[in-house]
């Protein structure tokens, strides 16, 4: 650790610069950087993030120095402001803030007017000549200190703030409806009743000394890195508990010195479409937390510029907005208070944004030459990519609700989509709900409380605050719909009801929003495809048609130009992978052939193959006894051979017409296909009805089928009679299988003059030997296919990396397959030793801050150190034998980019994944490759940077060579952030069950 902890910012004393985000935060990195370039920051200073990781990794213990270094710059700002903490002349106020390195909105506490007490309120007073403003000030820093640092809370979420109370009673006998309009002498009583509020609930009186004041708020902060909601923040965007929380703590300005004060937040371009225009709110006459908590619903900030008093400052707003984007290269989110006509700027950062506001963003910006290339694909939230792709109303539908009157009132558009579900009022109700379907919480106004129920919903509604106010940030980045501060709604909690415009629904009932308009149904509109979609997919829309396709393809081409990982996709018929294709898909990288088993009556089939083949392999045992009666044996088995080999010659055709539609969809793109993989046992009936019918249907007793699915019964049929262990025991059907590709490659040719690429991939293999046995039965029957047809087909096979073995002798295996694919479902369940259909049970207890064992979901996201260390072996293995060797990964890993890092990093060719995550891939694996670029990718402002005082860590790393693999996948475990996790949590592997596999 570092011996400076503390880094001052403002007019000529910055030391820090925006490249220090790791050590200062987001929001003192840029803090330090806005006041580098001039923009108008009150001074103050940030307590490094070494300083949080320092107090957690020693018992909440602060560096010894730290309380001096503290002091000193309290000094250093008390002589750029002139003021002085605690005094009774010129008192210095101050604002203590959280920053860490990711912005994490609404997840921690900021605590505004420290310094004030019973003396330094009245030379506020003095000073201010405003009395009003003074004990206004006073009762916020107590209010929000109380909560904050003493703990002083409600004590659920159906119960009033106590403080909030006391507020209600005084606008209540004043009779007035805000509380700006409460008197100086209002302020004094409630300030009294207040402090009587902390001694009864913490039995101690609130501290008066600003040096207290100030070690309690720090350490308040530090603490709240560690409270529940930052915990389950930190989980859904897998940041890191490790990077920690700066404090920022700067100089005080008033937004409540008067109408000619204010404050504000705002965008500079619209972050719920991407719009260039100034997009901002800001309160008269109020502090900063009005706005972001949405406690009052603020003014357009075009309205500025016919607010008396203020137009001058509207003026120089949009030279800020324009001097960020050009200083920043992004789009900016920021905060800014107005002391009496002048303009102070409080915080700066990239805004968040929905998907469809980020293709176009980045599509405008770097058109206008803003934004650089490489900012907007270093920016991007892959996961967020998929919202894009998220449902609309059914026009009909929508038309027919509005026609029936059902509209109960219209919100701010807040977070587009469309969301139809059952209303709940509160989060628990929420998360219990929606394991039953999709939920829209409706909250008088959401706090960072609420954010269990806001992941949980599909849908989020307010009746309070403005597109700012936390429910719409943090809606936004979830990629969740929201209408947000819908004012005429009565939302009424204990009643469980919601009301308006004579309408009325109650908890449990049907409620759609439109969250690109703002209106509330009651009730259900059924939903449609997104436009995308409907270009892509449904071909229903012309891609000139929709802007929005525009924006997504240009993003799109953008990325391909910097990935260096190939995009493949799982798919099984033919429509997933022309939907894939549609989507950037370069070919398949799983086609898992038993899911083509199930359709129409091929199942039959399949079931006729098994049901006798024990018998059938039996016959064949004996008639390769040296000397054996064959003939006799023939008649002897009859029945098994006409059923086992009958039913193969029935499935061939099926086969091969389903390889002809896939490899027509994919044209002359490489398509991986599988061979069979689960044990038999699964294709088989389990009830007794069933076992009747298909005895019945195969004309044999049923005895003989309820024998068969007994003795096929495994106790553990993970590790069982499946993959290539099936062609060990029945070659015929893995020639089969080869024999309805080659034939299918071959009539495909013929008929569209494109010539297929099969890559043939044999599951389950440890032993090289095993993959020897079966490839001597791939080659010889593509010779024969090809010779009969006097057509040549390029096909390459391969085998699946799925079992630790595998791994571990890669480079025998390399010496006979031409490419690897990572199973890593597979590969996750066996090293684990982690069933990847039963773990659910104690994953999630695992995966709880307080058990900290995983970090996440392992069959969801790779685990790196473990997992990937053997992934890593078999790729030097498999280089070692085999230097051109092809490598993959095909397991759902393939379409989480904190794995498609990985994936790139250890340098395989190509990930693979569900056609619908293709464009989440193509994004990751363009940030990944930037992010591993040889050279350090900076955004537009960086070069501009003046030198700061500590140097940042370098980047960016050249993806390594395959020898050096070991060292560069050891030192960078898991941590960075997956830019992006859909508010869903990461779908869990899919079950081994064929049934529920199809359905993927
Ligand atoms: C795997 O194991 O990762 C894989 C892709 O195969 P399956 O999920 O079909 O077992
Ligand atoms: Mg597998």
């Amino acid at each position: 650790m570092a011996n400076k902890h503390v880094y001052l910012f403002g007019k000529g004393i910055t030391e820090g610069s925006g490249t220090l985000k790791n050590l200062l935060g987001g929001k003192g990195a840029n803090l330090a950087e806005m006041a580098r370039r001039g923009f108008n920051v009150p001074p103050g200073f940030t307590i490094t993030t070494e300083v949080c990781t320092h107090y957690y990794e020693n018992g909440k213990k602060y560096p010894t120095t730290l309380k001096a270094d503290i002091k000193k710059a309290v000094v250093a700002i008390e002589k750029s402001t002139g003021k002085k903490l605690g005094s009774d002349k010129n008192p210095l106020l101050v604002a203590v803030r959280s920053g860490a390195r990711e912005s994490m909105p609404g997840m921690m506490d900021t605590i505004l007017n420290l310094g004030l007490n019973d003396t330094t309120v009245e030379v506020l007073k003095t000073k201010s000549g405003n009395g009003r403003f003074a004990y206004d000030s006073y009762r916020r820093f107590i209010q929000m200190y109380s909560g904050v640092v003493m703990g002083v809370e409600r004590a659920n979420e159906n119960e009033h703030d106590p403080f909030e109370v006391v507020l209600e009673e005084a606008r209540h006998a004043r009779g007035v409806q805000h509380d700006n309009q409460l008197t100086e002498d209002d302020l004094k009583d409630v300030i009294a009743k207040f402090k009587a509020i902390v001694k009864t609930h913490t039995g101690k009186s609130f501290p008066a000394d600003p040096y207290e004041q100030l070690d309690g708020a720090v350490g308040a902060v530090f603490n709240s890195w560690m409270n529940e909601r930052a915990i389950l923040y930190r989980k859904k965007y897998k940041i890191p508990a490790e990077w920690g929380t700066a404090v920022n703590v700067q100089s005080m300005v008033f937004g409540n010195m008067g109408d000619n004060s204010g404050t504000g937040v705002a965008f500079t371009r619209n972050p719920a479409n991407g719009a260039n225009e100034f997009y901002g709110e800001f309160l008269v006459n109020a502090q900063g937390e009005d706005v972001v908590a949405g406690i009052r619903t603020p003014l357009k900030v075009a309205l500025m510029a016919n607010t008396p008093g203020l137009e001058h400052c509207f003026k120089e707003l949009c030279q800020v907005r324009k001097n960020l984007e050009k200083e920043f290269g992004d789009v900016q989110d920021f905060e800014f208070t107005i002391e009496e006509g002048k303009l102070y700027m409080l915080q700066t950062r990239n805004g968040k944004r929905t998907a469809q506001a980020y293709v176009k963003i980045a599509h405008d910006m770097v058109k206008e030459k803003l934004m650089t290339p490489d900012h907007a694909i270093s920016s991007a939230d892959p996961e967020a990519i998929e919202q894009l792709l998220a449902p609309v109303f059914n026009k009909d539908a929508y038309k027919a609700a509005i026609a029936e009157g059902r509209v109960l009132t219209k919100g701010l558009p807040a977070g587009p989509g469309a969301a139809t579900g059952t209303l709940v009022f509160s989060a628990n109700k929420a998360e219990e709900l929606s394991a039953h379907g999709p939920v829209v919480l409706a909250r008088i106004e959401t706090s960072p409380e609420d954010l269990r129920g806001m992941i949980a919903a599909a849908g989020i509604l307010t009746a309070r605050g403005g597109v700012s106010s936390h429910a719409a940030v943090v809606a936004r980045q979830m990629g969740k719909v929201c209408v947000a501060g819908a004012a005429e709604l009565n939302i009424d909690y204990s009643a469980g009801t919601m009301s308006c415009n004579g309408l009325t629904v109650h908890e449990g009932e049907f409620i759609s929003i439109n969250g690109s308009t703002g209106e509330i149904f009651a009730g259900k509109i059924d939903t449609a495809p997104s436009e995308l979609i409907q270009v892509l997919i449904n071909k229903t829309l012309a891609p000139q048609d929709s802007e929005l396709f525009g924006y997504y393809d240009f993003v799109m081409k953008l990325a391909d130009k910097y990935r260096k990982l190939g995009i493949r996709t799982n798919a099984d018929q033919p429509d997933q992978a022309a939907n894939a294709v549609a989507f950037g898909a370069e070919g398949v990288g799983l086609c898992r052939t038993e899911h083509m088993f199930f359709e129409g009556n091929r199942i039959d089939h399949v079931r006729e193959m098994i049901i006798l083949a024990a018998e059938y392999a039996e016959y064949k045992d004996k008639a390769s006894v040296h000397g054996a009666n064959i003939e006799a044996l023939k008649r002897e088995y009859a029945l098994a051979i006409e059923h086992f080999t009958g039913a193969l010659a029935k499935l061939l055709p099926i086969q091969q017409s389903d390889f002809e539609g896939l490899f027509t969809a994919m044209a002359d793109k490489p398509v991986t296909v599988r061979y069979l993989d689960p044990p038999l046992h699964e294709f088989l009936p389990q009830s007794k009805d069933q076992i009747e019918l298909l005895a019945n249907k195969l004309k044999v007793s049923f005895e003989r089928v309820s024998n068969t699915v007994h003795n096929l019964h495994e106790s553990n049929p993970m590790l069982g009679h499946r993959g290539c262990r099936l062609g060990i025991v029945y070659p015929e059907i893995s020639e089969m299988q080869s024999r309805a590709i080659f034939r299918a490659a071959i009539a495909v040719g013929e008929k569209t003059g494109k010539a297929p690429k099969p890559e043939i991939m044999i599951p389950l293999v440890g032993f090289d030997r095993e993959l020897q046995l079966q490839l001597d039965i791939v080659h010889r029957v593509a010779a024969e296919e090809m010779k009969a047809s006097g057509k040549k087909i390029d096909y390459k096979v391969g085998t699946m990396i799925e079992i630790p073995r595998a791994a571990l002798t890669a480079a025998e295996i390399a010496q006979t397959a031409q490419f690897f694919s990572f199973g890593t479902n597979d590969l996750t369940q066996t090293t684990l030793g982690m069933s990847r259909d039963d773990s659910g049970s104690f994953l999630p207890y695992y995966e709880r801050a307080d058990v900290n064992i995983i970090k996440t979901n392992p069959f969801a996201s790779l685990d790196q150190t473990g997992v990937g260390r053997l992934m890593q072996l078999a790729v030097e293995g498999g280089r070692s034998t085999r230097p051109d060797i092809k490598l993959g990964i095909c397991g759902e890993h393939g379409g989480d980019p904190a794995s498609i890092d990985f994936c790139h990093r250890i340098g395989l060719s190509y990930v693979s994944c569900s056609p619908f995550r293709v464009p989440v891939a193509r994004i990751a694996a363009a940030k990944s490759a930037l992010k591993n670029a040889p050279v350090a990718v900076v955004a537009k402002a960086t070069p501009k940077v003046a030198p700061a005082k500590k140097p940042t860590k370098p980047v960016t790393k050249k993806s390594a060579p395959a020898k050096k693999l070991s060292k560069l996948v050891a030192k960078k475990p898991i941590a960075k952030k997956a830019i992006a996790k859909k508010v869903v949590v990461p779908k869990p592997a899919p079950k081994k069950s064929l049934k529920k596999g199809k359905k993927k």
